[in-house]
C-alpha cells in the first residue's frame, strides 16, 4: 500500500477556511452534546480503519503493525474516550475565590472556544501528533485544520479520506500540501496555531503568527542528551535503558537520546554494555534486510542525511553502522565522538548514537547548559547533589532520572520544550503508551491540557446595583472623606 498524496490548491484551501469560520460563528460546535459525538466519531474513525491505518504507516515508515496498535491507534481512541468522560468537568465555569467585598459580583470564568484553529504536524508519529492536538480542540469546542505531513503521503491521504467520512465537514477539514500550501494557509487568519515538527519551521511558524497576533503553541525537537554520572555503576540498566529509547521509531522521535555524555573511564565498560543490550534486543541478526521489522528512514532524503552525518563521523564505531537501499539504518554506537563532530551539529532524528567522553559530571551539565534548551534531559545518578545541580544548572522541556522516554507515559504533568525545543502550553497527551497503560486508561492521560490549550478562558463578573451605596465613593468629584472610613 502506498498512495500519491493529493495536494490541496490554494482556491479549496480558502474555501475550506471560510467554510469552517462560517460553521464556528454558527455556534454549531459549542454544545457539549455535538463535542461528545465528534469525539466519540473520532474514536470510531481510529478504531474501524486500524487495518488500513497500519498498512499505512507500514508503508511510509516500515512500521510494524503491533507497534501500530500500542504506540498510535490505541492511545488516540482512549484518550478520545477519557475527553468524552471528562468533558463536562472541564468545560465547567469557575467561580475564583474572591475578596469578601466583591462577593457579589458573581466573577466567574468561562472555559470557551478560541475559534478556528490550525493544527501542524510531523511525520514521524502522524496519527498522535496529528490527532491528539484535535482531541483537545474539539473538546473545547473549536473548529480545526489540520495540516499532516507530506512526508508520510499514504498516512495523509488517508486521513484526508477518512476525515470527512466520521467527522462533521462543516466543522473540521484536512489540507494537505508542502512549504508552499502552508505559506499559504499561514496568511489565512486563525485563533490557534499548534504547530509540532522541527526547530527551523517553528521559527517560520512563529513568525507568521506573531504577525497576525495568533496565539501558537511550537512543540519542536532539540538534541536530548543522556548524562552519566561518575558515581553511577549499572551500566547495563543505563545501557539498556538508553538503547529501548534510541531504538523507538528507528530514532525519529523527538525524545530519542541524542547522545551521552559518559566519564572517560566508564566510556569502555558502556560500550560493552551496549553490545549485551543489543544482543539481548536484536538476538536473531542484523536489523536490515527484506524481512526485518526494523523501522525504515521516513524517505531518501533524510537516509542520505544520515549516512552522509554517518559517514562525516570522526568516532569510533561499536555497534551498527551498516545500511541497506531499503531506506533502513542498522541501530548505531559511536564512542569517542569529540564536540565538533558531525554527529553533535545537528537533531540526529534517526537511530545513531554517539558517546562522548567527559572528565566529570560538572563538565556534562557545563556541555549541555552550553547549548540551546533541548526537549528532555536524561541523567543516570543516585545523587541528589547531582538531581539538584541538573536542576538549577540546566534548563529542559522536561528532565527524567534514570531511564529514557518514559516521561511520556506520565499523563498527569504537562510536557513540552523550552526555548529552541518550544513553548510549554500545553501536554502532547500520550504520544506513547504500553499495553498495561490502554488497560488502565481509566487514570488521566492529560487531556485537561490541550482543552486548556485551544480554550480561551474568558472573564465575567455582573456588578449588582445593591452594591451602589458603596461602588458610590468612587464617583467624582474626589473628596477623599468615603476613603477615610
Ligand atoms: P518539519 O518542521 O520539517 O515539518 C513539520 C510540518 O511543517 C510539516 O507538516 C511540514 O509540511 C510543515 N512545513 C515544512 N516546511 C514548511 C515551511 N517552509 N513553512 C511552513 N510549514 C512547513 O518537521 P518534521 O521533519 O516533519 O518532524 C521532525 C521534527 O519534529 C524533529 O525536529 C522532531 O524533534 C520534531 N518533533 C517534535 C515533537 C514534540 O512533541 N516536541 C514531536 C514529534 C516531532
Amino acid at each position: 500500500m502506498s498512495s500519491a498524496l493529493r495536494y490541496n490548491t490554494f482556491e479549496e484551501i480558502t474555501e475550506i477556511h471560510a467554510r469552517l469560520s462560517k460553521a464556528f460563528r454558527s455556534g454549531k460546535t459549542r454544545p457539549l452534546a455535538y463535542r461528545r459525538q465528534q469525539l466519540l466519531q473520532l474514536a470510531r474513525m481510529i478504531q474501524e480503519n486500524l487495518p488500513a491505518i497500519e498498512e499505512a504507516l507500514l508503508a511510509d515508515l516500515g512500521k510494524p503493525k503491533f507497534e501500530t496498535s500500542v504506540t498510535d491507534a490505541g492511545p488516540l481512541v482512549g484518550n478520545a474516550l477519557y475527553a468524552v468522560e471528562h468533558l463536562e468537568e472541564w468545560a465547567k465555569p469557575e467561580k475564583p475565590k474572591v475578596d469578601a467585598w466583591r462577593s457579589s459580583w458573581d466573577t466567574t470564568i468561562y472555559y470557551t472556544p478560541k475559534g478556528v484553529v490550525l493544527i501542524i504536524s510531523p511525520w514521524n508519529y502522524p496519527w498522535v501528533l496529528t490527532f491528539n492536538p484535535m482531541i483537545g480542540a474539539i473538546a473545547a469546542g473549536c473548529v480545526v485544520v489540520l495540516k499532516p505531513s507530506e512526508l508520510v503521503p499514504t498516512c495523509s491521504q488517508l486521513m484526508a479520506e477518512l476525515v470527512p467520512k466520521y467527522l462533521d465537514p462543516d466543522a473540521y477539514a484536512i489540507v494537505n500540501g508542502g512549504p508552499a500550501e502552508t505559506t499559504h494557509i499561514l496568511d489565512l487568519k486563525w485563533d490557534h496555531i499548534f504547530f509540532t515538527g522541527g526547530t527551523k519551521i517553528g521559527r517560520i511558524i512563529a513568525a507568521a503568527a506573531g504577525r497576525s497576533l495568533t496565539p501558537v503553541t511550537l512543540e519542536l525537537g532539540g538534541k536530548s542528551p543522556v548524562v552519566i554520572d561518575d558515581g553511577f555503576d549499572d551500566l547495563e540498566l543505563a545501557a539498556r535503558r538508553t538503547l529501548h529509547g534510541k531504538v523507538q521509531n528507528s530514532g525519529q522521535l523527538c525524545v530519542s537520546p541524542d547522545y551521552v555524555l559518559a566519564p572517560w573511564d566508564k566510556v569502555d565498560a558502556l560500550a560493552e554494555a551496549f553490545k549485551k543490550a543489543y544482543g539481548e534486543f536484536f538476538p536473531d541478526a542484523e536489523p536490515l534486510g527484506a524481512n526485518s521489522d526494523w523501522g525504515k528512514i521516513v524517505n531518501p532524503n533524510h537516509h542520505a542525511r544520515l549516512r552522509g552525518i554517518l559517514e562525516r563521523s570522526k568516532g569510533e564505531i561499536v555497534i551498527g553502522g551498516q545500511n541497506d537501499g531499503d531506506r533502513r539504518i542498522a541501530p548505531t554506537i559511536l564512542k569517542n565522538v569529540s564536540a565538533d563532530d558531525s554527529l553533535l551539529e545537528e537533531e540526529i532524528f534517526g537511530p545513531i548514537l554517539p558517546i562522548i567522553s567527559v572528565d566529570s559530571f560538572d563538565e556534562a551539565i557545563q556541555f549541555i547548559s552550553s547549548r540551546p534548551s533541548p526537549l528532555v534531559i536524561y541523567a543516570f545518578t543516585k545523587s541528589e547533589e547531582a538531581k539538584q545541580k541538573l536542576l538549577e544548572q540546566t534548563d529542559s522541556g522536561s528532565l527524567t532520572l534514570n531511564d529514557t522516554f518514559s516521561q511520556l507515559i506520565v499523563h498527569e504533568a504537562p510536557f513540552g520544550g523550552k526555548g529552541d525545543s518550544g513553548c510549554k502550553s500545553m501536554a502532547t497527551p500520550a504520544l506513547l503508551t504500553t499495553v498495561t497503560d490502554l488497560a488502565c486508561s481509566d487514570g488521566g492521560y492529560n487531556g485537561k491540557y490541550t482543552f486548556d490549550t485551544f480554550s480561551y478562558q474568558r472573564m465575567y463578573n455582573n456588578i449588582p446595583s445593591e452594591a451602589e451605596p458603596f461602588m458610590a465613593m468612587r464617583y467624582r468629584p474626589y473628596s477623599g472623606e468615603a476613603y477615610k472610613t
